[in-house]
């Protein structure tokens, strides 16, 4: 549900065209402090974490003092389906042992990062497969917290922010670091990643418009054989195929926030469905 305690209290639908407008520019979503992974990462807290985690961790985010990183995807499984984690988080007295290695964690290599959020197997095999993982809060200085690489996109670091390689060996942080508690990582990571790909997407879609109208401006200003370059072989055909294929993708993802603001993944699997 909106809140506007913290924010402008936007709903996933009220927030997709501005996160389609930042998405032109590549240093946008940073100045409006609404980028990849620490707007998903701030719903994340603000929606599951306690008044406490919230205090220590969150409000410096929100200020744009620290950043944060999302730590879920591991390389020996296949990420796509969350509850194949098999990085482990076991409480061992007052605190989690955790360990594990993930990749393709974004905003790794940025110097404000302060904590990282590590979806890891709780290990316990009485609970049903979508309540054996937990969402757990590492302070990036934690001892056993090994950064190993940085991984190209396309070619590219994305410096100075990144995607990084990272491994936990033996790393202890309190009990009291779960994110709305032991078993709960599946439901909040689906709660984090529905409107956090709904960004995305719209990011996208926002870095789509501004190509295409790059590619609009050069073909009409730049004659070739007496003629402007769009006017020239399959370039009107061209232009109008990704006109379509733009508005065709706008439109099935302010679809899918629609859904996503009504709904979540919760209540789909307890067969609560929002359709
Ligand atoms: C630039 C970038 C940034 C990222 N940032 C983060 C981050 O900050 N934190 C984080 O934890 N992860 C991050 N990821 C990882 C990303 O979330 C995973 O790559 C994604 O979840 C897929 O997991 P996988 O790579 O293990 O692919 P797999 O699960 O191995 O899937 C491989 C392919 O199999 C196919 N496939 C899988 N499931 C299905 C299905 N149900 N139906 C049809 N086809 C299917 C798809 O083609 C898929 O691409 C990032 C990735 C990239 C590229």
């Amino acid at each position: 549900m909106p809140d506007d305690t913290l924010g402008a209290g936007l709903s996933v639908t009220d927030y997709a065209p501005i996160a389609e407008l930042t998405g032109r520019s590549l240093l946008a979503p940073h100045v409006f402090n609404c980028n990849a992974p620490d707007s998903g990462n701030m719903e994340l807290l603000w929606r599951y974490g306690t008044q406490e985690q919230q205090d220590k961790w969150l409000t410096p985010i929100l200020e744009g003092k620290t950043r944060s990183v999302f730590c879920m995807t591991e390389p020996d499984v296949a990420s796509s389906d969350a509850t194949n984690m098999q990085a482990t988080a076991v409480v061992d007295g007052d605190e989690i042992v955790i360990n594990g290695s993930k990749w393709w964690s974004s905003g790794l290599g940025d110097p404000a990062v302060d904590v990282l959020i590590v979806m890891a197997y709780t290990a316990d095999e009485s609970a049903d497969r979508h309540h054996q993982h937990s969402m757990v809060l590492v302070p990036v200085n934690t001892p056993g917290v090994n950064i190993k690489r940085m991984l190209k996109v396309f070619g590219d670091y994305d410096a100075p922010h990144g995607h990084g390689e990272i491994s936990f060996e033996n790393v202890r942080v309190p009990v009291s670091h779960f994110i709305g508690g032991p078993g709960k990582g599946f439901e909040i990571a689906q709660g984090r990643l529905g409107p956090g790909r709904i960004h995305h997407c719209m990011r996208c879609i926002g870095a789509a418009e501004k190509s295409l109208e790059l590619a609009v401006k050069r073909g009409m200003s730049r004659t070739a054989f007496g003629k402007p370059l769009l006017q020239l072989g399959g370039n009107f055909e061209r232009i109008s195929e990704a006109r379509i294929k733009i508005d065709q993708a706008r439109l099935l993802t302010l679809y899918a926030a629609q859904k996503n603001g009504c709904s979540g993944y919760q209540s789909r699997i307890d067969g609560n469905l929002c359709y």
